[in-house]
């Protein structure tokens, strides 16, 4: 017997039906004798709806009453899923966030989930009820609801996981486990067996939007044994069962449970970038201080940095990235302080895409960057700009070439399956 949680995401709960094939998953736990915590998000589509009603009201808005209205789509499918369970004959209550309670800070939108109690729950399922519990939401410090940014029921899948010390964490999607690139973008990525926390971390961070990039942090700091696999494989197939079996997905795991480690693990790309250039700033000491100091003080997170070489000893130009969906507000920061600055002009650029190349096996070959330029330079495309970690590089392109670039470099690394 184990203690299972199993997450499944807005595609896999559609409609009624896919709930019923959910339920089916769920109970072939459960007769193998597991003991189950579900975790679920709102119909696909759902979030979008409600997130662009919250926008068409007021551009600007109350975050505590926007996560008021987004956090409603879980509350609909936690209660179909009991419903049919119940149904075909599983004992089973639905749990929102508040009821756990999952308690977060208070950072709406966005927040961090800081403590959840997995006391009732644990009683709960000792008693063979399995708990359907509402993914994306919590409770803030001041009982308001929360919600923790686009993707957030991985996270709160990890989190009931660490709370309620289970065996394991399957992540049923739509994809059949975490891949060597996007599957939709690139019809020869192949399916990864394992891979390592921190491999998962960057490539979830650079965009791999398949598990939330805080869910991954949460699993390697409590040990969980996360496992990414398809809600659409049949839920009667043959199947182990126990802490230990093996699915059919991908597991992330420690890098030392993985025996052959490729340079070069996965491909990321991210359309979430904007690209800011300050025209003309004056060549001198604390310069780059007036430019990313307020930017720091108003929380905006900037990735990418390159400052040119100036020609005249007088001035160069300046370009960052920050993420698309701050740059009005950065743009607003700059102009406010462009007085002090002293640059003339502002040109910003959401046309921009960053692809990355992530994998452990950097730390220890040199020459991995190079293959990167070259392949990119192969194919006419020009790097505007370019940051690197221990283990990744990423390069900013424009956005037309994002398709070809993602191909070119999965092509050049060798990871091309059939
Ligand atoms: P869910 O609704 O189940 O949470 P998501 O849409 O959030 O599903 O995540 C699954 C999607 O992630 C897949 O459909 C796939 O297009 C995308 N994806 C991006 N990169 C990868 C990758 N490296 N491996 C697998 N899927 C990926
Ligand atoms: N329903 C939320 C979203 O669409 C959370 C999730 O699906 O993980 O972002
Ligand atoms: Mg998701």
């Amino acid at each position: 017997m184990a203690r299972l949680v199993m997450k499944f995401g807005g595609t896999s709960v559609a409609d009624v039906e896919r709930i019923r094939n959910v339920a089916s998953h769920v109970k072939r736990e459960v007769d193998a004798g597991n003991e189950v915590a579900v975790v679920v998000s709102a119909m696909a589509g759902t979030t979008n709806q409600l997130v662009a009603w919250a926008r068409e009201t007021a551009s600007v808005h109350d975050a505590r009453e926007y996560d008021t209205v987004v956090a409603t789509g879980e509350q609909v499918t936690v209660g179909l899923l009991a419903i049919e369970l119940q149904r075909i004959g599983v004992s089973a209550r639905s749990w929102l966030g508040w009821q756990i309670p999952i308690r977060t800070d208070n950072a709406h939108g966005a927040a961090r989930i800081t403590d959840v109690n997995g006391g009732a729950l644990i009683e709960r399922l000792s008693q063979g009820q399995v708990a359907v519990i509402a993914g994306f939401q919590g409770l803030a410090p001041d009982n308001r609801i929360t919600t923790l940014g686009r993707g957030g029921s991985d996270t709160s899948a990890v989190a009931i996981a660490a709370a309620i010390k289970a065996d394991r964490c399957d992540i049923y999607t739509d994809v059949d486990g975490v891949y060597t690139t996007d599957p939709r973008i690139v019809a020869k990525a192949r399916k990864l067996d394992k891979i390592s926390y921190e491999e998962m971390l960057e490539m979830a961070s650079l965009g791999a939007k398949v598990l939330q990039t805080r869910s991954v942090e949460l699993a390697m700091v409590h040990r969980v044994r996360l496992q990414v696999r398809s809600s659409f494989e049949a839920p009667d197939a043959p199947q182990l069962s126990g802490p230990d079996a093996i699915v059919p997905g991908t597991l992330v795991c420690d890098e030392e449970e993985i025996v052959e480690q490729q340079v070069v693990s996965g491909i990321a790309y991210s359309k979430d970038e904007a690209k800011v250039t300050l025209v003309k700033v004056a060549d001198k000491p604390g310069v780059a201080a007036r430019v990313f100091g307020p930017l720091a003080d108003n929380s905006i997170n900037v990735d990418m940095i390159i400052q040119n070489v100036s020609e005249d000893g007088k001035s160069t130009d300046i370009t960052f990235t920050v993420p698309q969906a701050e740059l009005a507000r950065a743009e607003d920061v700059i102009r406010k302080a462009q007085p002090e600055i002293g640059c003339d002009e502002i040109r910003t650029d959401t046309n921009v895409v960053k692809v990355s190349i992530i994998g452990i096996g950097m730390r220890s070959h040199a020459g991995v960057a190079k293959t990167m330029f070259e392949t990119l330079a192969s194919k006419g495309i020009n790097i505007l700009a370019i940051t690197t970690s221990e283990i990744k590089v990423s390069v900013l392109i424009a956005s037309e070439y994002s398709e070809l670039a993602v191909r070119a470099l999965h092509t050049a690394y060798g990871l091309d399956g059939q």
